[in-house]
């Protein structure tokens, strides 16, 4: 009997990869990116992929030439973090992405003394996202989905206005 391996597409990078029939249905991650997908094989023996965290490629595809590695790689953690439901994880993973862009702009050695150095909408975006990674250093406080996702969509929208600004002055 011939096995036949099926070429998968990664829904995130593109990559082309192979897969062992034997595990269709599972949780598998793509061997380029590490993002995690649920690949099922139909009834006509094709096989049919699904994303199970947000595509951080995607994301932050406007802005990646203004964000560093480090950066770019805890926007892509915390997107793993809401696929693995490691929620708290996630909203941590954000709301240091965006303490990095703000030390980094600003050239403060704090987030704190970063925000107070910027002005605007962002200013104020800025220090609520400080709040909340003051509130999940705290061991008392597990988020929900919901809050992770949240954080992550917002946190990247903002990181995108002060990226965009910082580049147009
Ligand atoms: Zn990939």
């Amino acid at each position: 009997m011939v096995k036949i391996m099926p070429a998968i597409r990664c829904p995130y990078c593109g990559g082309d990869f192979w897969l062992d029939p034997k595990i269709a249905g599972a949780d598998v991650a793509c061997p380029h990116c590490k993002g995690r997908m649920i690949v099922e094989k139909t009834g006509t023996g094709e096989f049919f992929v699904e994303r199970t965290h947000p595509n951080y490629y995607e994301d932050v595809e406007e802005c990646e030439k203004l964000l560093t590695e480090v950066e770019k790689e805890s926007i892509r953690e915390a997107a793993l973090c809401i696929g693995a439901g490691a929620y708290t994880a996630a909203e941590f993973m954000v709301c240091r992405a965006l303490e990095s862009i703000a030390r980094r702009i600003t050239g403060k050695d704090n987030f704190k003394e970063a925000i107070d150095a910027l002005d605007g909408i962002e200013k104020y975006v800025l220090d609520y996202f400080r709040h909340v990674r003051n509130k999940l250093a705290h061991p008392e406080k597990i988020s929900t989905k919901e809050d992770a996702e949240s954080t992550y969509y917002m946190g990247i929208r903002l990181m995108k206005e002060i990226l965009k600004k910082q580049s147009e002055s």
